[in-house]
């Protein structure tokens, strides 16, 4: 038996924004396009994206004995045990080295695991994305990701150039096991059954914003901008401006780590102020910068002064 989320209890730290601590969760059914439109949020405002269906999917790939035992689960539509999920997800931001803010995509996916996240942040601001159900099993069955960078593509909505092939990267496209028809429904049906609970929660504590999911992907991260800068309206340049560019890494032999009190310390609010410009987002990691940790329920959002 696994043990149980050590996420609540250790208060293990998620990361924490330079932008003053956006804590977003992303919501919405399978294929309501959460992943696209969750990465794209992640680069504009250079917060993390943890999305707990990736981080599965890479635990499944990876062999790992707690992929082995979620594999079963997502192979039926069915959610995988919390235990499982936090423990990966734990371990996912226990590794990573960029502390900004994050976006959670697809998690809190159940009333328990909403509960768990409480215990150890104070979320910001949820989103729901909403598509009409009778359109999601031809959105699902029809997306097909890369193997290698994880770019999401439609065969009809969203084509690669060339068929198959992933266009940023080359790597090869497939359609996830669980994007099969009958698998679908069973997920959608997950989705009505323990995921809408933990929506009309966040709803009936004033956390939630519901964002239309139909249109493009540049017309729905268009309404979830908007629905950001609704909450926080000194994030109008960030939000509207031209997308940040990731630096690219380059490659350099690796230098002796220094000593914990030779590192950075975080600069709360680095880049531009809010509203002054915008941030800059260049290099924002990558650049080793250290984050600060938290897990303090009431520290301040980008809402608050
Ligand atoms: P997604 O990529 O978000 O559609 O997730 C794919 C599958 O991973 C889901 O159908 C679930 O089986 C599993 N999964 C993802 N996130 C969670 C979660 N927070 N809790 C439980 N299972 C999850």
């Amino acid at each position: 038996m696994l043990a149980l989320p050590q996420v609540a209890k250790s208060k293990v730290a998620l990361p924490c924004s330079a932008l003053d601590n956006m804590r977003l969760v992303l919501l919405g059914p399978p294929s309501a396009g959460k992943g696209t439109q969750a990465s794209l949020l992640s680069q504009r405002f250079d917060i993390l994206h943890l999305a707990t269906g990736d981080i599965l999917r890479e635990a499944v790939a990876a062999g790992s004995s707690l992929g082995k035992k979620a594999k079963k689960f997502m192979d039926t539509g069915a959610l995988v045990p919390d235990a499982i999920v936090i423990g990966l997800l734990e371990g996912k931001m226990k590794s990573t080295q960029s502390q900004t803010g994050f976006i959670l995509d697809g998690f809190p996916r159940n009333v328990d695991q909403a509960k768990q996240l409480e215990e150890f942040t104070d979320l910001d601001l949820v989103l729901c994305i909403e598509v009409d159900p009778n359109r999601l099993v031809e959105r699902a069955t029809g997306r097909r990701s890369c193997k290698n960078c994880g770019a999401i593509y439609h065969v009809r909505y969203n084509p690669p150039k060339q068929l198959g092939i992933c266009d940023k990267c080359g790597g090869p496209l497939f359609l996830r096991d669980d994007d099969n028809e009958e698998i679908v429904r069973k997920r959608l049906r997950t989705y009505e059954d323990q995921t809408k609970p933990v929506i009309q929660y966040y709803e009936s504590i004033g956390k939630l914003k519901y964002v239309e999911g139909e249109g493009s992907i540049e017309d729905v991260q268009k309404k979830l901008l908007d629905a950001i800068v609704e909450q926080w309206p000194q994030l109008k340049d960030a939000a509207y401006g031209p997308m940040p560019v990731k630096k690219p890494v380059v490659s350099t032999p690796p230098k002796p780590s220094p000593q914990p009190s030779q590192q950075p310390r975080p600069q709360h609010g680095q880049g531009a102020p809010h509203g002054g410009g915008g941030r800059s987002h260049r290099g924002g990691r990558g650049r080793g910068r250290r984050g600060r940790y938290f897990g303090k329920p009431g520290s301040k959002g980008p809402n608050k002064p």
